[in-house]
């Protein structure tokens, strides 16, 4: 793709709908939304302008602009999309239209357990609002606090408590069309409505979904599901020896189904032990939590080598406790940035990483299968192999990253390339990515051709009948418009 400049006329445009403080060109201040996670030299993904809408009306501004020019626009909310691209958009040349600005917390509802955000609210700020009412509410957050819970649930992020599974946790949406209309979904399209963040479907088709992962709208309001504060909170770790990766994750499957474990556990392996580790978390009455407990200690004691160690604290006693490493305190909804620590470690200094996150079912066999499978590639290309598993009640997603040091080109280069070949290895195999890096959107959308590219072509058709002139995020998630598809 070839960069598209922004006329100068737009530019203006966009001065006189927001103010000038809220349109940025300089060079110096673009960098600052590159994605951190590449060669510092390469700008396949350099945006053209960033603008800062504050308002709902300012953002039709901007489309309404885009429109008039013919500017593509690539939306972000935090930009804290780390390891899929950060802020930078697919398109060379697009305008970030960042949504820093509209950060409010709208609504934090504590007899029905939810709130209302605009995009630009941060974990961090969700959870301080949330203390600062002095709510009996657990926020569920990702390994890292600093990204919007917009932009996290909108690309079908994870967080670790019961409501972890955060497009699943998501009701009621509020959204700019490309046309500059604005839609509320669910039961917001009531125009006097009470349950806008209550019940997550409406009359008629539900459309939420068609505005996740997609260039299909800018997403202005979201509700979120929270879960109420549980009496006790029992932060779990079980290891086994190195060989046992498959018992372990056949032994987690019943406690998930069964809702014995109501949060999303993580599968990780000690590098210094080789020992496999399943984390989660228990919550609730303190007599089910007790009984619960005894149920996950029968569910390993078959195990040889197992190892049980539970801790069990007061609920809203998280933030407070002594002692808690960072994913305890995640799973316990307490955002950090620890994360941030271990890229540092292994990529040194000016580490970065990409994040390869193939799906398989919840079964001891794929999982070796997709340990198996990966490894070689990683030890080829000289990269430590460890991923992240995300364990859901039937699948698990492998967030396996692939961590060097940005200022290395050679080394970026490897990363790259060694995406590509585990892409190409795990679609092979019928194991699709859940989420990717900009740099492999067009590579993974090829692989979702069940059907000669029958999702293709109903992505498309939506894609032209609501952003008709191809405005927002061309090239997201491989869905270019019309005027875009030759080059593909
Ligand atoms: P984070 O929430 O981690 O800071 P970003 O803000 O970078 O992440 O968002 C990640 C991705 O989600 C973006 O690249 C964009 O494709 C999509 N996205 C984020 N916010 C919105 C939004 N308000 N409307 C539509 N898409 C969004």
């Amino acid at each position: 793709m070839t960069a598209v400049p922004v006329p100068d006329r737009a530019v203006d445009a966009f001065v006189e709908a927001l103010g000038r403080d809220a349109v940025l060109v300089a060079e110096d201040e673009l960098r600052e939304f590159r994605d951190p996670y590449t060669f510092s030299g390469w700008d396949e993904h350099a945006a053209s302008a960033v603008v800062l809408p504050s308002s709902v009306e300012e953002v039709q501004a901007v489309v309404r602009i885009a429109n008039d020019f013919g500017v593509p626009l690539w939306t972000f909310s935090r930009g804290r999309n780390y390891g899929y691209g950060g802020a930078s958009p697919r398109l060379s040349g697009s305008v970030l239209v960042g949504l820093l600005r509209m950060n409010r917390v709208l609504e934090v509802n504590e007899e029905l357990a939810y709130a209302l955000v605009e995009p630009g609210v941060s974990f961090f700020d969700l959870c301080e609002a949330v203390r600062a009412g002095g709510h009996k509410l657990l926020v569920s957050v990702p390994v890292l606090g600093w990204g919007s819970v917009v932009g996290n649930t909108l690309e079908h992020g994870w967080g670790y408590t019961p409501t972890g599974d955060h497009a699943s946790s998501q009701c009621g949406l509020e959204v700019v069309l490309g046309n500059g209309d604005v839609v509320r979904t669910g039961m917001g399209a009531m125009a006097a409505s009470r349950t806008w963040q209550t019940y997550r479907r409406s009359f008629g088709p539900s459309a939420d979904g068609l505005f996740m992962q997609s260039n299909l709208g800018i997403v202005t309001k979201m509700g979120v599901w929270l879960t109420p504060e549980p009496e006790c909170y029992l932060p779990c770790r079980v290891t086994v020896p190195g060989d046992d990766l498959a018992p372990l994750v056949d032994a987690l499957r019943p406690l998930l189904l069964e809702r014995t474990v109501q949060n999303v556990p993580l599968v990780m392996q000690d590098p210094a032990s080789g020992r496999w580790g399943a984390r989660f978390a228990l919550y609730g009455h303190e007599r089910v939590v007790d009984a619960q407990l005894a149920i996950v200690e029968r569910a390993f004691s078959g195990l040889v080598g197992a190892e049980v160690v539970a801790r069990k604290l007061p609920g809203g006693g998280v933030a407070e406790a002594d002692g808690l490493d960072p994913l305890e305190q995640v799973m316990g909804g307490v955002p950090g940035l620890a994360a941030l620590e271990v890229v540092k470690l292994l990529g040194g200094e000016h580490g970065g990483q990409l994040d390869f996150s193939p799906v398989t079912p919840l079964t001891g066999r794929d999982a070796v299968a997709m340990c198996d499978l990966l490894r070689p590639f990683y030890e080829q290309a000289g990269f430590l192999f460890g991923p992240g598993i995300i364990v859901t009640p039937r699948s698990l997603v492998f967030t396996s990253h692939i961590t060097f040091d940005t200022q290395d080109e050679e080394r970026a280069r490897a990363a790259f390339d060694l995406y590509a070949q585990l892409a190409d290895a795990t679609g092979r195999a019928g194991y699709g990515l859940y989420r990717t890096h900009l740099g492999f959107m067009d590579l993974v959308a090829e692989q979702y051709g069940w059907g000669d590219g029958a999702l293709r072509r109903f992505n498309e058709a939506v894609k032209d009948a609501l952003d008709p002139n191809g405005v927002l995020s061309p090239g997201k998630q491989g869905i270019w418009p019309r005027s875009m598809r030759g080059a593909r």
